[in-house]
């Protein structure tokens, strides 16, 4: 049976970035991904800069990218009332079928190993976990993490607590050529049930992504209906509608996408990323969370390793502890935008509240930002 230090499963950014930082610090690292690189994802593609020295510091030269660099929101409102604050930390736009192919490449030429297929559980004996893997085979490994994202077969099998939750939101994306959006701009624009991020990534090329209440979506049932009748309300979106191009053949969706509270440890495996806690992508810095998680996931691993005589139990307990004064008051904040959102009447209301006041925006932002981390 193979045997490793470490374990990752999920190569997302959490499991990528986890995988590099533990390479570095001359781990033996097992990585097991699903889904072979490069994929796409649905996501906004904003990524923080709160996270940029990290990543170079794992060895990612974003230069040759010439990525665009953002610092200005726009939010508007379903009839197109709109405002613009800039971003303190800013950002820049990126694919994550590039930043994931990027860091796949580079941890591989530093040794982390991939697997290419599904965990089906992981079992915790005699202080060693044993992976099973589809189609029939097993790993041990003297640490897990838990990288596998908000949608995973995995999640039932490890968490009695988000079995029952509703998941009401759908999300959808596509890249589009289009020259009417301005490189350094993040907007967000509203529409009944929803709103939609529009950012430049690389080549160019503009992302569209949106979220939408499942209950708003199911009566239309179909993609482009629904963005003709719904989204186009909001002139923003109209224009954007009817003057880009679409680069997929078809946009990529997923729906059952679930913000509720996740448990941090399980079966002793350190879950990172969006298995650990997710912000709403409205905040735009799910990626720099689940990035700066992993960054913290992985030193609690480099320390047990290193220290025979550690306590797994203390090192998940400090591991809980960090994780939760890092991210507890941002996810909180983020679920009360959420909450107010899941009202469309309250959400309308609290759009058009908002739009009026940059003091609200710039706040809000504040409070689901980090600063920048370092190595
Ligand atoms: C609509 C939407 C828009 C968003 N927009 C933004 C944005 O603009 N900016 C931002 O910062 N954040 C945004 N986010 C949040 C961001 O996408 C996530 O926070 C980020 O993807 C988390 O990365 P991760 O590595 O934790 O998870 P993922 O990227 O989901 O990676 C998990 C990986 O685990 C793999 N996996 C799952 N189960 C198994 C298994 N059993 N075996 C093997 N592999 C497995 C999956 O294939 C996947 O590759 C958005 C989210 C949504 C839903």
């Amino acid at each position: 049976m193979k045997n490793t230090e470490v374990l990752i499963i999920g190569g997302g950014l959490a499991g990528l970035t986890a995988a590099l930082d533990l390479v570095s610090n001359a781990k033996q690292v097992v990585v097991v991904e699903k889904k072979p690189y490069p994929r796409h994802k649905v996501c906004g593609e904003y990524i923080s800069n709160e996270v940029k020295p990290y990543l170079e510091h794992l060895g990612m030269d974003f230069e040759p990218w010439s990525l665009p660099q953002i610092n200005n929101l726009q939010l508007s409102t379903q009839i197109g009332k709109s405002i613009s604050v800039s971003l303190p930390l800013g950002g820049f736009g990126m694919s994550r079928y590039a930043l994931e192919e990027q860091l796949y490449r580079l941890a591989m030429e530093k040794g982390v190993e991939f697997i290419f297929t599904s965990v089906v559980d992981v079992d915790f004996q005699e202080n060693q976990f044993e992976v099973s893997l589809l189609p029939e085979d097993k790993i041990l490994a003297k640490m897990v993490l838990g990288a596998f994202g908000k949608r995973s077969n995995l999640e039932t099998k490890f968490s009695s607590k988000n079995k029952d939750q509703k998941s009401p939101w759908l999300a959808v994306k596509s890249h589009f050529i289009y020259d009417g959006h301005p490189e350094n701009l993040v907007a967000l624009h509203n529409f009944s049930g929803g709103y939609a991020g529009i950012s430049q990534v690389e080549d160019g090329l503009v992302n569209l992504c949106y979220l939408a209440r499942y209950d708003s979506f199911k009566p239309v049932g179909d993609i482009d209906e629904f963005n003709h009748r719904t989204l186009c309300k909001n002139p923003y979106l109209n224009e954007f509608f009817n003057k880009a191009k679409p680069r997929f053949e078809k946009p990529l969706s997923i729906a059952q996408i679930s913000f509720g509270k996740k448990t941090l440890v399980s079966k002793h495996m350190l879950r990172c990323g969006d298995s650990a806690g997710m912000i709403h992508p409205l905040c735009g810095n799910g990626m720099a969370m689940a990035i700066h998680g992993a960054k913290i996931a992985s030193k609690y691993v480099v320390g047990f390793l290193d220290q025979a005589n550690m306590s797994r139990e203390l090192m998940e307990k400090a591991y809980q502890n960090e994780w939760n004064a890092k991210f507890g008051r941002r996810i909180w904040w983020g679920g009360k935008l959420q909450n107010l959102m899941m009202h469309t009447k309250w959400f309308n209301w609290g759009m058009q509240t908002v739009t009026k006041s940059k003091t609200i925006m710039e706040a809000m932002i504040k409070r689901t930002h980090g600063e920048p981390i370092l190595n």
